[in-house]
This record gives structure tokens, C-alpha cells and sequence, in this order.
């Protein structure tokens, strides 16, 4: 009798269930097995500032398919289920039931997709009410019931990165007087060059959220509440609600406990078909690293848009498929009030670390026809190496038309293209959509004219 394929997924977010979903597509009649320590699977985790803001009506909204949708289509979930062992030899998991009980079970397929927690914060009063972090949907609902019982007035963010930002927007937009601390002298320090985070700097403060640079917070102080934040230069503020967003960490101890390779960035090491070092085992999603096609190197850069796709690929290849994941370019858009700021590619910073003769271009274009109503503007900065030519990377930042130009920059970097062939690519254009030179066309033409 031929045997069922046991597949088996350790996590239920975007990784897992794309896992989950594809696996069971390629080979339907498989055994597909969700394990996910929480109550809830399939959730738009990119979603959680708008549902605090109240953009987002209702939590359903984010949730994309039930363990009852989930099982219509043949795959088993099954919730507050731990899985607090691998072992890989035996091809065995030992879980955690909801009642306690432990289970060895059985897999012929394994795909993690364990996700990342916060990175920590070492300070004191980081557990006092009033302080979050913002990950999951649970931490997003006692942020709502934070703010619905304490109604805040004055709210501290620490971390100028894409949490930070997204929930400085968050907080603005119900109507608080908003600090975001950042520990280097510039926000999204990561994302952006110099020249680009002071635009969003500038941004921020136009619409009074107060930004504070070069310092760290140094204790959250308050009895049985959160009431002020001191920082390293001795400020106090008085607040009511924090978030901590000061980057992620990949989910990684199952793995390590497993003797999985874990890679240079601290995430599960994965070949191009999401193999990890352990036979029939695969991972994906926010607990791997990937290889950035532009830079070569080895990169931990945890995105939905990546975790969907890499789940998609190891469901695949756990069924019995041939997918390749090549890597990503590193594209992410963020939306800070009526700010739209996208990046793909490397920043010339990063570029310049990594030893390419970087340069940039920069200029600031209407978005359409100058004729045409009132364009907004976009500054756009394209990165590129003056020796070889080659386009880097782009960072577009101004109304919400950079959001899907960047889209144009991300695909020339999938096909390799120097800066001058960029220059070439027939765009669309109409006035009431874009200039007759498109605001990337300029940039590459000043490029070109450098
Ligand atoms: P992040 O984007 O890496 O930003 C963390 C920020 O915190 C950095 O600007 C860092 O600045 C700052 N920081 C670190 N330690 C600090 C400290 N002790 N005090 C003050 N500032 C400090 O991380 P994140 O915002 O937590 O987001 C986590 C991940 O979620 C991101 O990596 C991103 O991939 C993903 N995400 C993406 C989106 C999107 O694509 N729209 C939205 C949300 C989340 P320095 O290092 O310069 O000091």
C-alpha cells in the first residue's frame, strides 16, 4: 500500500499556512499538519497599526482564512500547540497539547516557519501596563484595550524604524502628542540614506510629532502604570502608552536545539529550495535568512511579501516539487502620514560598506503632468556603481506614487540592468499619471549625464 505524505508545519502565519497551502495543492493527498502555538493563524501582521488606528474596523478583517476554511481544504490545524522538539534522525516532533499533555508525532516533511519576536529591550519598567510591543494580534488588541481604558494623551515611541514610524502615524492619527526616540542620529537609519531619512524627519515634524535622535531611553518609570520615560540625556516624559519597536529576531531556538544550521545572521540557514541542514526539514519566512541578489551577501530582512513567497516555495518542495528561491532585492514601502518612503535595492551606504564605487543620483519631480491639477512631488534617489554601471538600489520617498515605482526599480535589479539601460525602459505616461519623463527617468538621465 503506498504510503501518505506526512507533512508537517511548525507555525501558522504567513510562511506556515502559504506552506501549508501549496504543499497541499501539489501533492493533494497528502497529510498536511499546522502546528500553532497561538489561536489564531493566517493573519496580516502588516496590518496591525491600521487596526489600532481604527483604519481596520474589526480584527476579522485581518484574517485571511479560519482553521475551519483551512480544513475544508484538507489541512489539519491545530492551535495552542507547541512544538517543543525536533528530532530530525527520528523525523519526530514532540508537542505540546493545550491541555498539557506531551505527543510524539511523526513527520516525513518538516518546514518550519517560526517567525521572529521583538528584539528586547534591557531597561527597567519595560513589563509596566502602558508598555508594548506591537507583533502579534494579541499585543495589537492590548494596545486597543490600553487605549480605550486609559485614553492617552501624550505616547512615546522608541525605535525610528518601521514599527516605530508606523505607529508614530498610528498615535497621530488619534490624535496624541507623539516622541519617537531613536538611538542613532537618524531615523530608519537602516532603510535609508542620510539625505532621505531627513525628509521623513522633516516630514514627521511638519505634523508635530517630536523627534528625538542620538539617545536611548533609560527607564520607563511609573507604580502600577506607565507615567514617564526617561531617556539617556536626562529628559523626562510624561506619557501614558510606549512601544518598543527596535528590530526583529529570528525565532530560532527549536532549530539550534535541533542541531539545525543557523547562518551568519543569526536566522536558519537555507539553501535556494529552503533546505535547511537537516534532511527533509525546509524553513521559511521571518526565522530564515535569504541572499540578496544585489549585494551576493547572506542578509536577514524579515518581510511578508518574503515570507509569503518562501512559504509558498518550501510547501512546494516539501510535496515533492522543484521550486527555487533566488533571494530577494530588499523592497519595503512604509507609510508615515502623507509620507510614502520605499526603498529597494542597497542604499548607497550600504553599498559602500560592501565595497562598490556607489553613487547616487537625487532629484525631486512631480509625480504627473505639471499641468494637470496639483502634482505632489517624489524625490528619488538611484544608486548605482560608477565602474561597472550597474543599478544598485532606489529610495523613493514623497506622495504615495513612489509606493509602486519602486516596483519598476526592484525589477530592473532582478534583471541585472546598469543604470543607462534603466534609462531606456519604455514607462507609461499620461498626464494625469506622470510626467513625460517619469520621475525615475530623470534620476537615471542625471546618472547618465554624471
Ligand atoms: P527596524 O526597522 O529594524 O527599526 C528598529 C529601529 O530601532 C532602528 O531605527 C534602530 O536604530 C532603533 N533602535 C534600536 N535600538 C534602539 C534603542 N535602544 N533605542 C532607540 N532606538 C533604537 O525594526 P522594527 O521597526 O522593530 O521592525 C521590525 C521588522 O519588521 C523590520 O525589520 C521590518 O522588516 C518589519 N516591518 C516592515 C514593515 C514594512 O515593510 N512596512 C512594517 C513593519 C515592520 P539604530 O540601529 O540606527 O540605532
Amino acid at each position: 500500500m503506498k504510503q501518505v505524505l506526512r507533512v508537517a508545519v511548525v507555525g501558522g502565519d504567513a510562511a506556515g499556512m502559504s506552506a501549508a497551502s501549496k504543499a497541499k495543492r501539489t501533492a493533494p493527498e497528502a497529510e498536511i499538519t499546522v502546528f500553532e502555538q497561538g489561536e489564531i493563524v493566517s493573519y496580516a501582521a502588516c496590518g496591525l497599526p491600521y487596526l489600532i488606528s481604527g483604519i481596520v474596523p474589526d480584527v476579522h478583517d485581518l484574517i485571511a482564512r479560519t482553521p475551519e476554511e483551512f480544513a475544508r481544504q484538507g489541512i489539519t490545524v491545530r492551535l495552542r500547540t507547541e512544538v517543543i522538539e525536533i528530532e530530525p534522525r527520528l523525523h519526530r516532533i514532540l508537542v505540546q497539547n493545550p491541555d498539557g499533555q506531551t505527543e510524539r508525532i511523526a513527520y516525513d516533511k518538516l518546514i518550519l516557519a517560526t517567525g521572529a519576536g521583538p528584539a528586547p529591550l534591557s531597561i527597567p519598567g519595560t513589563q509596566l501596563p502602558g508598555v508594548f510591543a506591537l507583533r502579534t494580534i494579541p499585543d495589537a488588541q492590548s494596545i486597543q484595550n490600553h487605549i480605550s481604558q486609559r485614553k492617552p494623551r501624550n505616547a512615546v515611541i522608541v525605535g525610528g524604524g518601521y514599527i516605530g514610524l508606523e505607529m508614530a502615524e498610528t498615535f497621530h492619527h488619534l490624535r496624541m502628542n507623539v516622541t519617537v526616540i531613536q538611538r542613532s542620529s537618524r531615523l530608519m537609519s537602516r532603510t535609508f540614506d542620510p539625505e532621505m531619512s531627513q525628509l521623513i524627519r522633516e516630514h514627521l515634524e511638519s505634523r508635530g510629532v517630536t523627534v528625538l535622535t542620538d539617545t536611548e531611553v533609560r527607564l520607563f518609570e511609573g507604580t502600577d502604570q506607565l507615567k514617564t520615560v526617561i531617556t539617556a540625556d536626562g529628559q523626562a516624559l510624561p506619557t501614558e502608552i510606549a512601544i518598543v519597536g527596535v528590530g526583529a529576531r529570528p525565532n530560532v531556538e527549536l532549530a539550534k536545539n535541533a542541531g539545525i544550521e543557523i547562518g551568519p545572521t543569526g536566522a536558519i540557514k537555507v539553501d535556494n529550495a529552503l533546505r535547511t541542514s537537516a534532511t527533509d526539514v525546509y524553513a521559511a519566512g521571518d526565522c530564515t535568512e535569504t541572499r540578496h541578489l544585489v549585494s551576493n551577501q547572506l542578509v536577514y530582512i524579515p518581510l511578508g511579501t518574503t515570507a509569503n513567497k518562501q512559504g509558498r516555495f518550501a510547501g512546494e518542495n516539501a510535496a515533492g516539487g522543484h521550486a527555487i528561491f533566488r533571494g530577494v532585492v530588499g523592497t519595503a514601502v512604509c507609510k508615515i502620514i502623507e509620507l510614502t518612503a520605499a526603498r529597494t535595492g542597497l542604499t548607497e551606504d550600504e553599498a559602500l560598506r560592501l565595497g562598490f564605487a556607489a553613487e547616487s543620483s537625487q532629484i525631486e519631480a512631480a509625480a504627473w503632468a505639471h499641468y494637470y491639477g496639483d502634482p505632489p512631488n517624489i524625490h528619488v534617489r538611484l544608486t548605482y556603481d560608477a565602474r561597472t554601471r550597474k543599478l544598485l538600489g532606489a529610495q523613493l520617498i514623497g506622495s504615495e506614487q513612489a509606493a509602486k515605482r519602486v516596483d519598476v526599480v526592484a525589477a530592473a535589479l532582478h534583471a541585472s540592468m546598469t543604470v543607462d539601460e534603466f534609462a531606456e525602459i519604455d514607462m507609461s505616461y499620461a498626464p494625469p499619471y506622470a510626467p513625460v519623463w517619469d520621475p525615475l527617468l530623470i534620476a537615471a538621465n542625471v546618472a547618465r549625464g554624471k
